[in-house]
Order: structure tokens, then C-alpha cells, then sequence
């Protein structure tokens, strides 16, 4: 039976919309119709596409961001007894992706709600002579202190990993992000700024690594069944236990279409970031996270808010969604005081994490989102504040 999308509610205001041109799509069907399904030609194209894009040596498609975090760590030789530095105002996949190589991840502050990345001081306390590497995360596209914390990795010759998820596109002083480390991670995912459903990519200057990563990617097989196809070879070795973390043919059109159009977007989500800024900041009930310079850097993935009486924001997410029909979320619940991770890491503290954590929301944003739109979310947010 066909269950009709339609007829399931929906809110006015989503909190993300995807839009795909007839031109995207006719790259899926063309991809169906070529018959060669995973890892070939548009895998290929995509990969030296996205390269260009970032202004990196290599560029390694694979079937999620979290399978590209998972694949960095491995690559800055994370096993049993290393200690990885993470944020815990992020997605769980990042402590995750340790925790997978048997490694330890240790949980560091953010620098305050105005910025809610790594803190460089805390990261700094929280060396040992045990940490392998640190994973920076450039929450909602903008950059963290990604040029003070490779510093501080490469006089004490820790790996710098960049959970860049949420920031294809986004740059510091030039340099596109996901470029500063030995690797840097991005997702595909359904809602990220450059999205095909599941994927992620690895980004790398480093020739060794990205030999590694390639293999790694495809059960460690020294020859791919393209090059078997092409002829280039006619047998394999396993080399290392390996995986499928593969990204398939149709997913690597659609984001080769949709990557002609990212600038755009982004341009579009800076400005409607610039106009939610503006709107929001004669209320004093709110902190806006970051700068109006900082947008032009950023890839704005999302519009996140702090909550000054963070004990006010449950009903102001239910007022929201009830009397506006504006959808909201939570970017993010503190990795080390969910279940699982309370249960390995009972002692972890980080003060300004928590108070991010219980006083963050984030509201609809997407490049196609209309004025009239924006100004339903802006006046539901004044409306429920002051109730
Ligand atoms: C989405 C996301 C991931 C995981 O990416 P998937 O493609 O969903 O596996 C990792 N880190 C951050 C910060 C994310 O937002």
C-alpha cells in the first residue's frame, strides 16, 4: 500500500526543505540507465570536482560522513590506549569514529555560547602524552579556531582531524575548511548543505594517507572492480581488514549536479542568516551565536539560538510548533551526558557545553526559504519570548 507524503502533517515552516532541479535528477536517471551502478565514472568526476572545489590534493567519496571520520582517525593511526580531543557540543559520530579504533575520546569545552566550538585553552589542558589527535568540528558551517589549534597540534605532533559535516564551502582567511588537519570529514547526509541522501567524503593533502583511506574504503583490495572492468587489472590481494564504506554511482551524480549550485545556496543562506540577524537582535531574550563577519565565512548549515532562561525553552519549542507551525531542533544534546557515553566517561564536566546544550535551538533555515517565512519564525520566537 502507498502511503501518501502528502497527507502526513507538516509544519508551515520546516526546519530544512530539500530542493532538487530537473537537472539533478535526470543525472540520477541517466546514472540508472548507464547500468554501472557504484564506484566508476561520476564516483570518479565527483571526487576530482570536489578536490578542485576545496583546493585539496585528494578528495575520497565514501558512503557517509560518519564512515569519513572513522577512516580519518584510522589514518592518524588511532588504536587501543590513544587519546582523541573532542568537542561534546557536536553530533555523537564524532566521539563515535574513536571509540571504533578501540581509542579513547576525551571530551574538551567550547569556547561559550557566543561561539560554541573547540576551545583552544581547554584542548591545551587536555593534552597527555597519550593523545593521538584532535577532531575540531566547525559547528553550523563556521570556522572554529581551526589556525591556533593546527598550531598547537603541530608543535607537539598530534594528528588535527576537521569534522567539517556541516561546512562544505566554508573558509578562514582564504583556505577552504576541512584543509587544515591531515584530513577533514564531510557528510552528505539528507540535511547538510550539500546532501544526496548518505554520503560523506575525506579531504587530504597527504599522498600516504589518502592510499590508505582509498583501500581502507574497499576492503583494503589492491584493484577495484573498475579497473578489473577497464582491464587494467584481472586480480586482487586484501592488503588490511578493510570496508564497505563505498559511495554508489547515482549518489555521486546527484552531487556532482548539486555541487555546481553550492555557492549559490550558501550565498542565499548568508543572506537570509544576515536578515535573521537583524530581525533577532533587539531581543533580549536571545543570544545569536557568532558574528555577521563570521556569516561571510560560513556555510550557515543551520541558525542556531541560545536561550538566555534556558529553562524557557521546551515551551518556546512547543509554542513555536503548536501556535506557528515552525519547526525547530536541538544542535546538540551534550555527547557526554548521553546514556551510553555517561556510562564509559561518568566524570566528564564541561560547564560550558551543558549550558549550550540546554539552552540551544535552531530554526528553520534553507536557500529557498522565503521573507515571508523567516518573518512567521522571527515573529513566533518575539511572541512566545515575551509569553
Ligand atoms: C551529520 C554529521 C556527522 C555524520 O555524518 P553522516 O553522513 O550522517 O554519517 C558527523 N559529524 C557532524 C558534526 C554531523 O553533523
Amino acid at each position: 500500500m502507498m502511503i501518501s507524503m502528502e497527507k502526513l502533517a507538516r509544519p508551515l515552516v520546516p526546519l530544512f526543505d530539500l530542493k532538487l532541479e530537473p537537472g539533478d535528477i535526470e543525472a540520477v536517471t541517466d546514472t540508472l540507465r548507464s547500468g554501472w551502478l557504484t564506484m566508476g565514472p561520476r564516483t570518479a568526476a565527483f571526487e576530482q570536482a570536489f578536490a578542485e572545489h576545496l583546493g585539496a590534493r585528494h578528495a575520497i567519496a565514501v558512503s557517509s560522513g560518519t564512515a569519513a571520520l572513522h577512516l580519518a582517525c584510522l589514518a592518524a593511526g588511532v588504536g587501543p590506549g590513544d587519546e582523541v580531543i573532542v568537542p561534546s557540543f557536536t553530533f555523537v559520530a564524532t566521539a563515535n569514529a574513536v571509540l571504533y579504533c578501540g581509542g579513547q575520546p576525551v571530551f574538551a569545552d567550547i569556547a561559550g555560547v557566543e561561539n560554541p566550538t573547540l576551545d583552544p585553552v581547554d584542548v591545551e589542558r587536555k593534552v597527555t602524552p597519550r593523545t593521538r589527535a584532535v577532531i575540531v568540528v566547525h559547528f553550523g558551517g563556521y570556522p572554529a579556531a581551526v589556525d591556533a589549534l593546527a598550531e598547537l597540534c603541530r608543535e607537539r605532533g598530534i594528528a588535527l582531524l576537521e569534522d567539517a559535516a556541516h561546512a562544505p564551502s566554508a573558509q578562514l582567511r582564504g583556505r577552504k575548511l576541512g584543509t587544515y588537519g591531515l584530513a577533514g570529514a564531510f557528510s552528505f547526509f539528507s540535511n547538510k548543505v550539500l546532501s544526496v541522501g548518505e554520503g560523506g567524503l575525506l579531504a587530504t593533502d597527504d599522498d600516504d594517507v589518502a592510499r590508505r583511506i582509498r583501500q581502507l574504503r574497499s576492503h583494503a583490495m589492491t584493484s577495484m572492480t573498475w579497473d578489473r572492468h577497464l582491464g587494467h587489472a584481472d586480480s586482487y590481494d586484501v592488503v588490511d581488514i578493510g570496508f564497505n564504506y563505498r559511495l554508489d554511482e547515482p549518489r555521486a551524480a546527484l552531487a556532482l549536479s548539486r555541487l555546481a549550485r553550492l555557492e549559490s545556496e550558501i550565498l542565499r543562506r548568508r543572506e537570509l542568516t544576515l536578515r535573521y540577524r537583524e530581525l533577532l537582535a533587539d531581543v533580549p531574550e536571545l543570544v545569536v551565536p557568532f558574528t555577521a563577519d563570521g556569516v561571510s565565512c560560513s556555510s550557515c548549515y543551520v541558525m542556531p539560538l541560545m536561550l538566555r532562561s534556558a529553562e524557557r525553552r521546551d515551551q518556546l519549542r512547543h509554542e513555536l510548533r503548536e501556535a506557528h507551525g515552525v519547526q525547530t531542533s536541538i544542535l546538540y544534546p551534550a555527547v557526554h551526558e548521553f546514556s551510553a557515553y555517561r556510562a564509559r566517561f561518568p566524570d566528564v564536566s564541561l560547564p560550558r557545553t551543558e549550558r549550550a546544550a540546554r539552552s540551544e535551538v535552531t530554526i528553520p533555515l534553507y536557500p529557498h526559504m522565503t521573507a515571508a517565512q523567516q518573518d512567521r519564525v522571527v515573529r513566533g520566537i518575539e511572541q512566545a519570548v515575551r509569553d
